[in-house]
């Protein structure tokens, strides 16, 4: 069956619009399209695929499982499970695991869990959720309502209640807001989708104090963040507060369909037998992909690579910036970098991504004003610098226009 670009306006919802560009392969940090072009792959379908494409180990695993068995449901246990969750909780904070199948699913289950451990410690009255505006967690009605972008719930109401939007990063607002009422303040370490703002240490440590104070969790949306992206495994590490709660799904599965929640024995008690599941959650085939990219990602030499590349990449960005005067600066971290355009591009940082994949580099852009780039985290130095290259190349095209 021959399919084109055009099938998709034929066959699809039109909720996407996806580049005119088909990918049919994709080997390490590169891709090559129907037309047998090649791309060099800065953005990891949105910081998921951290070990590159067919990677051999994740290769190894899902086939070796794949022959072996793929299903079984929540009413039986499998090993590739039982295995993955043991290293989650060897390598983080949390003592229990909750397995899904995407980040939205995860943040589901941690609100969730949140309402139901306010409610059973505390009474139903205790239910209020806090969140950031420009935050971003997941597509789903809870996921959206929580998340902080109007556009993402316009239409859809009337909208779950009991949420409460501050500003992120805002101390005084977090400290007037968090009571008695609030079941949990939920945040992202560095706003993903938002444009690639970290949180500062003060706003962290200050949500965990207060989370403390009024019995409410503490949960961290780790989805994009999360397995090595920041160049620790998880972001929360370089702020030295832990959650009671983390969500985490995109790199972990390695472009294997997986999320997961992680929690303290304390949270996790309150969803008890029955109170929340999935059909695919905690499949085999996926979690024998987790277990392999796990290994991996929490590697120190994955690690190393990653903050090694993260300077290059942020030279590499700034370089652009001044020789084209497309993009002001950089900021984010790890391998998760976000470059603001120049005042006269602004809301036009999606004509930079479509500059670079003409000449072969595919990056993304976080909102209307940000470019973003979001390498593999195994990417070669020499890959990396061919990558900013090619970008370049696409930038001064642009500006030349
Ligand atoms: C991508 C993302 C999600 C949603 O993940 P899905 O797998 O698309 O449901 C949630 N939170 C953050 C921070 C994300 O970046």
């Amino acid at each position: 069956m021959q399919v084109t670009r055009k099938t998709f306006d034929e066959v699809m919802v039109p909720n996407y619009a996806p580049s005119d560009i088909i990918p049919v392969r994709g080997q390490g940090s590169r891709l090559w399209d129907q037309q047998g072009k090649e791309y060099l792959d800065l953005a990891c379908g949105i910081a998921v695929t951290g070990l590159g494409h067919c990677h051999p180990k994740l290769v190894a695993a899902l086939t070796e499982q794949a022959n072996q068995l793929w299903h079984l449901s929540n009413v039986m246990t499998n090993e590739p499970a039982l295995k993955l969750a043991s290293t989650l909780v060897d390598k983080t904070f949390a003592d229990r695991v909750f397995f899904c199948n995407s980040g939205a699913e995860a943040n589901e289950a941690a609100f969730k869990l949140a309402r139901k451990h306010a409610s059973a410690k505390y009474g139903p009255h205790k239910h209020q959720i806090i969140a950031f505006y420009n935050a971003f967690h997941g597509r789903t009605l809870f996921t959206v309502s929580v998340g902080g972008q109007a556009k993402y719930t316009q239409g859809f109401e009337p909208l779950p209640g009991g949420i409460t939007h501050l500003p992120y990063n805002d101390v005084e607002a977090l400290r007037a807001a968090v009571g008695e009422q609030t079941c949990a303040v939920v945040l992202e370490p560095m706003q993903g989708e938002g444009g690639l703002t970290p949180a500062t240490p003060e706003f962290i440590k200050t949500a965990r104090e207060l989370c403390d104070q009024h019995n409410a969790l503490l949960i961290f949306d780790e989805v994009q963040t999360g397995n090595g992206r920041t160049g620790t495994l998880f972001a929360y590490e370089q702020f030295g507060v832990t959650p009671d709660v983390l969500s985490t799904a995109k790199g972990l599965g390695g472009g294997f369909p997986l999320g997961a929640m992680l929690a303290t024995k304390e949270a996790a008690a309150s969803l008890a037998f029955g109170t929340h599941g999935s059909t695919y959650g905690g499949n085999p085939l996926a979690c024998a992909v987790g277990h392999a990219s796990l290994e991996e990602l929490s590697s120190a030499a994955l690690l190393a690579n990653v903050r090694a590349r993260s300077e290059q990449l942020r030279e590499g960005l700034l370089g652009i910036g001044q020789r084209t005067g497309l993009l002001t600066g950089v900021r984010g971290m790890g391998l998760l970098i976000g470059a603001p355009v120049a005042e006269a591009w602004k809301g036009k940082a999606k004509e930079l991504v479509n500059a670079g994949l003409r000449h072969g580099v595919w990056t993304l852009v976080a909102g209307p004003d940000v470019l973003r780039v979001a390498p593999p985290l195994n990417i070669s130095e020499a890959d990396l610098a061919e990558g900013l290259r090619r970008l370049e190349a696409g930038c001064s095209e642009l500006v030349a226009a």
